[in-house]
């Protein structure tokens, strides 16, 4: 039995076997090859077998979501046997005498770099492909087993680190517990481990070279606990938590169906955060009055081709029929930083948090959000859609949005394509938003505080940088300050103004932000009931 301390990111106890990922990101060393022709061997049989896997996958999509999303993994079985790409990376291993890995990892860099580079936006588009290819065959190489969610059994997670964009793909019925040895608390990994509601923990120092998947664990999310190989009165300990947990779970169940409202009358929007359309579902099962934010960025993570209109116009009228006639606020794409997805090549910046990001990213891309805009205002017609845009700094770009989204309105009005217009909102997550947001409220219906990206901003800390955490306090009263100011300032203007951070979730500050006015608080779907009991015995 061996036991490890993390940092807690969501509650809970769980028992089971382990799978371990091993980081695939992580720079692959040069080495010095004892046998060229040994290695060429290898880079041969790695080859083979990640084309059998794609011929696989090809049959397999064809079969689940037809010919057109299948063309992605027939593309990337004629990649490997382009002689340009092979030529390059034999030629590495024969001249350089280098190991197989490395070959492969330097001559990806090279081409992806390359076509990145091109004009044509169809040639850049591959420089993703060229990694997922890659990334392949390394594994193959490594002889790391690609996870089969659909054949696993229910496990706990353990990785060096996650993006988010690795955390999408899983199958989150799939996953007991994550456990990363990096990450930050206010990661997007970690927010998805709460959306989820899965226990999770960070920052655990261990080895993942000493962990077999298939090694019986207890993750505690609560104390944050690891404990490997677990001794019978371990697993019964944890198994008795896990009851008392079910027990708390059932007596919050009374809150179904009650106001949310204090016991001096103050009353409240509780809404739900979610990451896509089946996350709806538990909204739905915490009894959610609406949703708050509907992180649409997660529909275009973990792929290489950008999700089309249609693809986006069936998600967002999937959850609003889903929600019936509940408010779903969906944010527009919040692509860049630590939410990097293939299908965008936004190139390497020195400082992604201040960089090419959320609504720069679509204002300098037009076509691209306004095929979101007509996803958005199709679906509007299913249900109280309302739409809010992320990271605005400045009233020009809001008003950049309205001329773009006119242009939307007046395309659909002459292909007479049914759309309604949904409400219009804005998230006020940088101090310079918070600082003007007497104006900005005069032009939007209204505001939404991300207090995530608010407190990374105003206190000046990568929410990514785990060595930081200690530093990183959305009490500040900096931070507390700017909310009450953007509230003031929503309401002078006869707007509205809700927090859909995580500190919106923070029972120790709920009844400040109920004395602050804050109309809206939108949190993890496993919070709602708790923060309903909460607000009420206020
Ligand atoms: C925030 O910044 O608080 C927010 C809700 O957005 P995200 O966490 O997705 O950046
Ligand atoms: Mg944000």
């Amino acid at each position: 039995m061996r036991s490890y301390i993390g940092k807690p990111v969501y509650k809970g106890v769980r028992l089971g076997p382990v799978i371990v990922i091993k980081d695939m990101h992580a720079p692959v060393k040069r080495e010095k090859a004892d046998s060229s022709e040994a290695e060429l061997k290898r880079l041969e049989k790695a080859c083979d077998k990640t084309k059998n896997q794609l011929q696989k996958l090809y049959h397999k999509a064809v079969r689940e979501a037809g010919e057109a999303s299948a063309a992605i993994f027939e593309a990337h079985q004629m990649m490997l046997e382009d002689e340009d790409f092979l030529r390059a990376i034999r030629s590495m291993i024969e001249t350089e005498q280098a190991n197989a890995e490395y070959a492969v990892a330097a001559t990806e860099d090279r081409f992806s770099e390359m076509l990145a580079g091109m004009d044509d936006e169809h040639m850049k588009a591959r420089a993703a492909d060229i990694k997922d290819v890659s990334n392949r065959l390394l594994r193959n190489l490594s002889g790391q087993k690609e996870i089969d969610w659909e054949e696993m059994e229910p496990a706990i997670i353990i990785a060096e680190d996650l993006s988010p964009s690795e955390t999408v793909r899983m199958d989150k019925d799939k996953i007991l517990a994550l456990v990363t040895v990096h990450g930050s608390s206010n990661s997007h990994t970690a927010i998805l481990a709460r959306t989820m509601n899965i226990p999770a923990l960070i920052g655990v120092p261990l080895e993942l070279d000493s962990v077999r998947s298939g090694m019986l664990a207890v993750v505690n999310g609560t104390t944050g606990e690891l404990i490997l190989e677990p001794e019978e009165e371990t697993c019964r300990r944890a198994q008795a938590l896990m009851e008392e947990e079910e027990e708390q779970l059932h007596l919050l169940q009374s809150q179904k169906g009650k106001e949310t409202i204090t016991t001096y009358g103050s009353k409240i929007r509780l809404y739900a955060n979610i990451g896509g359309v089946e996350d709806a579902g538990y909204a739905i099962e915490n009894d959610a009055e609406g949703i708050g934010l509907f992180r649409s960025e997660f529909l275009y993570l973990g792929r290489t081709e950008l999700p089309t209109e249609e693809e986006q116009f069936q998600a967002y009228k999937k959850v609003l029929q889903m929600m019936a006639g509940k408010q779903v606020i969906i944010r527009t794409l919040d692509i860049g930083a630590d939410k990097k997805a293939d299908c965008f090549n936004l190139g390497k910046e020195e400082n992604p948090a201040l960089g090419c990001r959320g609504i720069r990213v679509c204002l300098k891309q037009p076509e691209i959000f306004k095929t979101q805009l007509r996803a958005l205002l199709r679906a509007a017609v299913f249900g109280d859609l309302a739409v809010m845009y992320p990271m605005i700094i400045s009233v020009e770009e809001v008003k950049k949005i309205q001329e773009i989204l006119s242009e939307v309105r007046t395309e659909l009005e002459e292909q007479k394509v049914p759309y309604q217009m949904p409400e219009q909102g804005i998230m006020i997550e940088t101090p310079a938003a918070v600082m003007i947001s007497d104006e900005l409220a005069e032009l939007v219906d209204f505001f939404s505080i991300g207090t995530n990206d608010l407190t990374q901003y105003t206190l000046a800390i990568d929410r990514q940088n785990e060595r930081l955490d200690e530093f990183y306090d959305p009490h500040h009263r900096a931070v507390l300050k700017m909310i009450r100011m953007t509230v003031d300032n929503a309401h002078k203007a006869g707007k509205r103004a809700g927090i859909c951070g995580e500190l919106g979730a923070d029972p120790e500050l709920t009844e400040a932000f109920i004395k602050m006015g804050v109309d809206e608080l939108s949190v993890a779907p496993s919070m709602i009931l708790k923060l309903r009991k909460r607000i009420r015995e206020l």
